[in-house]
């Protein structure tokens, strides 16, 4: 049996803080680990930025339910739950996301957690739930004897896609297409279904 790892934004649906930043007009939420390599730094400027612009969880929330699957990745995810064991492996939190995966059909999802004044709905903190949680979580699939293939776009899904027995590109930038010549490289559903196929035929 096969579980395909899936990472969620930029695969599955828009970059949330991108979106955050161009909803609310806020440019200073922007800034990604390619302007602060340190997470920890980014995220408590970005704490710091919804604190002083007195943005809540429920804010956010609204801003996030307007946002909508990339299009076409509603079906992808469907024909891959058919062939599939599904697992979607991101670095987002829970928080963010319950509204878009409602859209998506709650998938199961692994990621993070947003610590929140329940009082206020103030944003305090956040809990990674380990280290590089990605290849951790593909680790432990091996471990209970499942195969695996995983698919992400950014730098963030490398040791994922190293870890897995087979790996996939979607849509990345060109710095990854070149540090990471061995995964194939996909731009749209079609081309990564085709990948699937193609990395299950070989595992
Ligand atoms: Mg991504």
């Amino acid at each position: 049996m096969t579980i395909a790892c899936l990472d969620l934004e930029g695969v599955l649906i828009p970059e949330i803080w991108i979106n955050l930043a161009e909803r609310t007009g806020i440019d200073s939420l922007r800034a990604t680990t390619r302007d602060i390599p340190d997470y920890d730094e980014l995220m408590q400027q970005r704490l710091r930025i919804l604190e002083e612009n007195h943005l809540g969880i429920a804010d956010l929330q609204d801003v996030i339910a307007s946002m909508q699957p990339l299009d076409g990745a509603k079906d992808f995810l469907d024909w891959l739950k058919s062939e599939f064991q599904v697992v979607i492996l991101s670095d987002t939190f829970y928080e963010f996301a319950a509204p878009l995966m409602k859209q998506l059909d709650f998938p199961t999802l692994f990621c993070h957690q947003l610590e929140i004044d329940s009082a206020s709905g103030k944003i305090v903190n956040y809990q990674l739930r380990q280290k590089d949680q990605k290849r951790q979580a593909v680790k432990a699939f091996h471990s209970l004897n499942f195969k695996t293939i995983a698919a992400g776009d950014s730098y963030n899904d490398t040791t994922m896609l190293s870890e897995a027995g087979a790996g996939i590109l979607f849509c990345p930038p060109d710095n990854v297409i070149a540090e990471f010549p061995q995964f194939p490289v996909t731009k749209n559903y079609q081309e990564m279904k085709r990948a699937f196929q193609n990395a299950a035929a070989h595992l």
